[in-house]
């Protein structure tokens, strides 16, 4: 019953970048892996996990022996779950055989309601798996309800350690909802488990718009002596989501769009753009750049901070935006939850003091785009009458697609002397029509599989991030702050683009 996927060890070895120093090694591609996930039946699951894992299984990048178990309480079959995650994955005709044999290397454990028999029982179909092993490292990801985080680690650390090599622990968000039930959570994680045995997945961190950051600052003379506070006049971080709840308002009402994406992901964003430059790219010399941005930079403060809620927009043509965010069944009548926030970060060093670092994040807008604009000072005695534009770079993911634009100023041709903005547009689509990006998770699971923690948050990370966003988010809950109401399929409420002006982005 040994689940065998035999890939050329080569297949493996020439996918590792310049970011992936502990890089795969011909004696790695022997040791065998067994992924546990915890929690197969569940949404996170069937959208992103299993998928991401057959995209490597079809593309070469699992190691030469790994093992799938997938695990949860109700009563299914390794047939239901392919059957769940059918409408999000894709199988093109010619790999029909290929995905079958991938199905046929899973299994699925099906639980009790008694969590200690369910981690025995764990523990003993793998241990079974690795019998004939000399090497073999366990990884265990939690697709699970994160009230249920904690007893899991304690379960996984008393029955389920791996014997023959390493155990990793992947953790979903929400990593607490505050400084104090985070710092819980990683207490608790901390008493079980070494901080490189813990993957916590910001699956930003896995698109290639966030991967590029590194390259486009670092590896381009042109940009680092402009990138301080001398040059630019404000940054932003800008997150749009062109539709609502649709039915699954369940976590996000009781969250909101601060922690749902900002404190994470769209800060992620920011300790990329503003860090100094690392000593190396081993993840923990990029992790400690990052560390140092964030202690550098001030919590914030409820006059930086706009909310705002959707409401329906009876104008429109189309029927989704004609339902408001109260109106979702799966939403609290009365509720309060923002479902667009602008933050403004102020941090204080000698690059960015009194350079504002802008994130707008809403639901229920008029397009589907994240943006990070970098949005130069004016010149100094414009020689033009005032017709130099700000020069803007401005990193866009669209989709899943990206593009980079320079946004500069030129002289309109002809017999004038007028000037007009110009966009220089590098279009991923148009620049690599062949282009088959791997998703987020694929990525990062693969990183998993290699054991390079780069790409995944530490817990001094996290504890920065809660320090920057709890007294806000507690602000903000206590006085009960109604956020402004803007219509679906709107830019948002106009006073974000207030905050932004009297913030100097134009
Ligand atoms: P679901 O509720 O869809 O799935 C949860 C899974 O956990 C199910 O497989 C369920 O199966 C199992 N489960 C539920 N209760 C328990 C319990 N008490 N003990 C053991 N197992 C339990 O959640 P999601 O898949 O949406 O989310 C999983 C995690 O991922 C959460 O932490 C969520 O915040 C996070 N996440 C999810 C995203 C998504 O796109 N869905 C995106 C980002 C993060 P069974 O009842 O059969 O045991």
């Amino acid at each position: 019953s040994v689940l065998i996927l035999c890939f050329l060890a080569t297949a493996a070895l020439t996918e590792c970048s310049a970011f992936v120093p502990h890089s795969l090694s011909t004696r790695n591609n022997s040791v065998h892996h067994t992924f546990v996930l915890l929690g197969a039946s569940g949404d996170l699951a069937r959208r992103e996990i299993y998928p991401a894992l057959w995209y490597l299984y079809r593309d070469g990048h699992l190691l030469r022996k790994t093992e799938i178990f997938g695990y949860a309480r109700s009563a299914l079959t390794i047939a239901d779950i392919r059957d769940r995650v059918a409408p999000f994955i894709q199988v093109r005709p010619q790999e029909e055989k290929l995905y079958n044999e991938f199905w046929s290397l899973n299994r699925y454990i099906n639980g009790s309601r008694d969590a200690d028999t369910d981690y025995d029982r764990i523990d003993r179909i793998v241990s079974e798996s690795e019998e004939n092993e000399t090497e073999a490292n366990r990884i265990f990801y939690l697709a699970l309800p994160p009230a249920t985080f904690p007893s899991t680690a304690s379960q996984i650390k008393r029955a389920c350690m791996a014997k023959k090599g390493s155990t990793k622990v992947v953790v979903e968000k929400p990593f607490g909802r505050d400084s104090e039930s985070s710092e819980e959570l990683s207490e608790h994680l901390k008493a079980l488990f070494t901080e490189d045995q813990i993957y916590r997945m910001d699956h930003f961190l896995g698109y290639e718009m966030v991967q590029n950051l590194l390259s486009l600052r670092f590896a381009n003379r042109m940009f680092s002596p402009s990138w301080n506070k001398d040059n630019i006049a404000a940054i932003e971080v800008d997150f749009k989501e062109n539709f609502g709840i649709e039915g699954r308002g369940g976590y996000f009402d009781s969250n909101g769009m601060i922690r749902d994406v900002m404190q994470n992901h769209l800060l992620q964003i920011v300790s990329l753009v503003a860090m100094e430059k690392p000593v190396s790219v081993d993840p923990d010399d990029i992790r400690d750049a990052k560390v140092e941005l964030l202690k550098k930079t001030r919590p914030i403060v409820l006059d930086d901070v706009v909310i705002g809620q959707y409401v329906a927009n009876p104008e429109s043509a189309d029927p989704r935006e004609r339902i408001g965010y109260r109106d979702d069944p799966t939403v609290k009548n009365d509720s309060i939850t923002a479902t667009f926030a602008l933050t403004v970060l102020k941090i204080d060093n000698e690059r960015w003091t009194g350079v504002p670092f802008i994130i707008r994040a809403g639901k229920g807008l008029n397009i589907n785009r994240t943006d990070v604009i970098i949005q130069y000072k004016n010149v100094d005695h414009d020689l033009f009458d005032g017709q130099s534009q700000r020069n803007e770079l401005v990193i866009r993911r669209v989709g899943k697609t990206e593009a980079l634009q320079a946004k500069l100023t030129s002289k309109t041709p002809g017999i004038t002397s007028d000037l007009e903005r110009i966009t220089i547009d590098f279009d991923y689509t148009k620049a690599y029509p062949d282009l088959q990006n791997p998703g987020a998770y694929e990525r990062l699971l693969l990183d998993v599989f290699r054991g390079t923690q780069l790409n995944f948050v530490r817990s001094d990370e996290l504890s920065e991030a809660w320090r920057i966003f709890t007294p806000a988010l507690h602000e903000i809950e206590n006085r009960k702050i109604r956020p402004i109401e803007y219509k679906f399929g709107t830019t948002g409420p106009v006073e974000a683009d207030e905050m932004e002006k009297k913030n100097d982005f134009l």
